[in-house]
């Protein structure tokens, strides 16, 4: 068995090399034109998927792309690469392509699609019920098998249209987090293929440290094939609740409020109204008829608005009055414009699964493909108020396309132990909050078409309000980006050596994760 073992690796790898000395010899392009076959390994030549992503920022080309069969082939891709002399190769997992900033591109190197993976999942239902799924899944694909047996994920993020690898090498948060914590605080178990090519099962029990590292790693120490996630029983349907404000200070007082509630709210999140057309894009998904026609100023002296977002869960054997009656009390102490608040009553899964009726919207209007200069910061409580203007500073609500979301959690449901970078603060505040400005610019706007210069001018703009940020109210990037291994140290700050010590322990040669630009090769 041993010589067989041996036989297969050498051949392997001699087809790597092969693969590797043609890449040398051909420029990208030469190599597109004809898919070769690598045998157990099936590396392809590169596709546009490979070297884009949702963003539509960066396109950069890897030189061929892996669609492993199981999760053996990326240890031997990664095996070889490691033992190997060939420094210049990296790999990048690719799970949905939904970054921004080419996080899951590898320029030159090699693309694993993750979505090839076996998407066989396995449930165990008990006092405590997870599922065993492949780390190239979709979040939606777990909920839609899982809800079959009466158990949801306990931690989702908006958009379900996303792989469970790629959300848990980031965090993976939504109005759930206050009360589960993120996605990373909901997982039992991973299995984990290491920069070195080693398979290995690891937990809080077992391998803690490469458990730890790679939750919030950014795709730097190794490529989850497999994660064990906690489930809960599933409600039948939610009842779902907005309220609209004029006053910001009375928006974030009462989502902290809702965060205090865990025994009766499951979910609290909230947006900024910039305009009308806000108003109407966030109320997509949500079935009521909302009267709420505020005054949005004029140009130079804009006004805007705020509204709070929860919901609370309907099981089968809740009474509905109960439900009313819990969403009254809840109200009652809420500090909202009188009268703006509406409630309606949704499948769990339509709830679940709203933002995908935004996105067959926006398709259908052409406005998905687009670029997207997304900024997700994590601000401290006491920075919010500041944060607000900051940014109010550097947009004009009357042109603003997309989102705002602004919504607290709560620290103590973060696991300090992981690679997730959280503001620092000196106070006990268990409060912080998540700032997404979700922005689309449109390139074919007949009007306001968003050109390559005019792009450049967004990404600055977010690049100025993300540092002014940093420094002065200690706020950090989520699903970060920043241009230089400088930025990458100023931003892990007092965990940088941490997390250059999971480096160099899990992944020596530098090979994964290269759209990061977190360790460059041979720097
Ligand atoms: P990719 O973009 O494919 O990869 C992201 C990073 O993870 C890359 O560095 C990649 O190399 C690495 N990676 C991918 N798979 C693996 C793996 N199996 N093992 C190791 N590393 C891997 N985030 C939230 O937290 N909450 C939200 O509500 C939310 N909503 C979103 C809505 C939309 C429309 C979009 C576009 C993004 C949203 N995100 C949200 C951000 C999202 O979580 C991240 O972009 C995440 O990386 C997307 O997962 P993906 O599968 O597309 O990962």
């Amino acid at each position: 068995g041993r010589i067989t073992q041996t036989m297969e690796i050498a051949m392997v790898c001699t087809r790597v090399i092969l693969l590797i000395l043609i890449l040398s010899l051909c420029s990208p392009y030469k190599f597109i034109q004809s898919p070769m076959d690598f045998g157990p390994l099936n590396l392809l030549p590169t596709t546009t998927t490979a070297s884009s992503d949702f963003g539509r920022i960066l396109f950069h080309s890897p030189s061929a792309v892996l669609k492993p069969q199981s999760t053996r082939d990326i240890s031997l891709l990664l095996s070889f690469l490691s033992a190997s002399s060939l420094d210049k190769v990296t790999v990048a997992a690719r799970g949905a392509g939904h970054s921004i900033h080419g996080q899951a591109q590898a320029l030159d190197g090699i693309v694993v699609e993750m979505s090839s993976l076996p998407s066989a999942i396995e449930f165990y239902k008990g006092d405590v019920s997870y599922a065993d799924v492949s780390g190239g899944a979709l979040w939606i694909e777990l909920l839609e098998q899982s809800l079959k047996l009466g158990l949801a994920p306990r931690s989702l993020t908006d958009y379900l249209y996303l792989t469970i690898g790629g959300t848990l090498s980031n965090a993976g948060i939504s109005g759930q987090t206050f009360k589960h914590g993120p996605q990373i605080s909901n997982v039992l178990q991973l299995e984990v293929v290491t920069g070195r090519g080693e398979i290995v099962t690891c937990s809080l029990t077992k391998d803690e440290e490469l458990f730890n590292a790679v939750l919030g790693g950014l795709g730097q120490f190794g490529i989850i094939t497999r994660a064990r996630i906690l489930l809960q029983e599933a409600p039948h349907k939610v009842k779902w609740v907005r309220a609209f404000y004029d006053d910001f200070g009375a928006f974030t007082k009462d989502q902290e409020l809702l965060v205090s509630m865990p025994d009766s709210v499951d979910y609290v999140e909230g947006f900024i109204v910039l305009n009308e057309r806000s108003l109407h894009s966030s109320s997509i998904a949500f079935p009521a008829n909302v009267d709420f026609n505020p005054d949005f100023g004029a140009m130079s002296s804009p006004k805007i608005y705020y509204c709070v977002e929860f919901a609370v869960h309907v099981h089968q054997t809740t009474n509905t009055n109960a439900v009313e009656h819990a969403v009254r009390v809840i109200s009652g102490q809420m500090s909202h414009v009188a009268s703006q608040l509406y409630s309606v009553e949704v499948s769990y899964f339509d709830f679940l699964n709203r933002v995908r009726m935004e996105e067959m919207s926006l398709r259908s209007s052409g406005l998905w493909e687009v670029h997207h200069p997304w900024l997700n910061m994590f601000v401290p409580k006491a920075g919010i108020n500041g944060f607000r203007d900051l940014l109010m500073d550097s947009i004009s609500p009357d042109n603003f396309e997309g989102l705002i979301l602004i919504y607290p959690l709560l620290r103590h449901k973060w696991d300090t132990n992981t690679s997730v970078v959280l503001p620092e603060t000196g106070s006990t505040d268990q409060a912080m909050y998540v700032v997404g400005i979700l922005r689309s610019a449109n390139p074919n706007h007949p009007v306001d078409g968003c050109s390559h210069r005019c792009l450049r001018e967004l990404l600055l703009r977010h690049r100025h309000v993300a540092d002014a940020a940093a420094g002065g109210l200690g706020a950090k990037q989520y699903l970060a980006h920043h241009p230089t291994p400088g930025g990458w140290r100023r931003h892990f700050g007092r965990r940088w050596e941490r997390f250059a010590e999971r480096k160099a322990r899990f992944d020596p040669q530098r090979i994964l994760g290269p759209g990061q630009g977190i360790f460059p090769k041979g720097s």
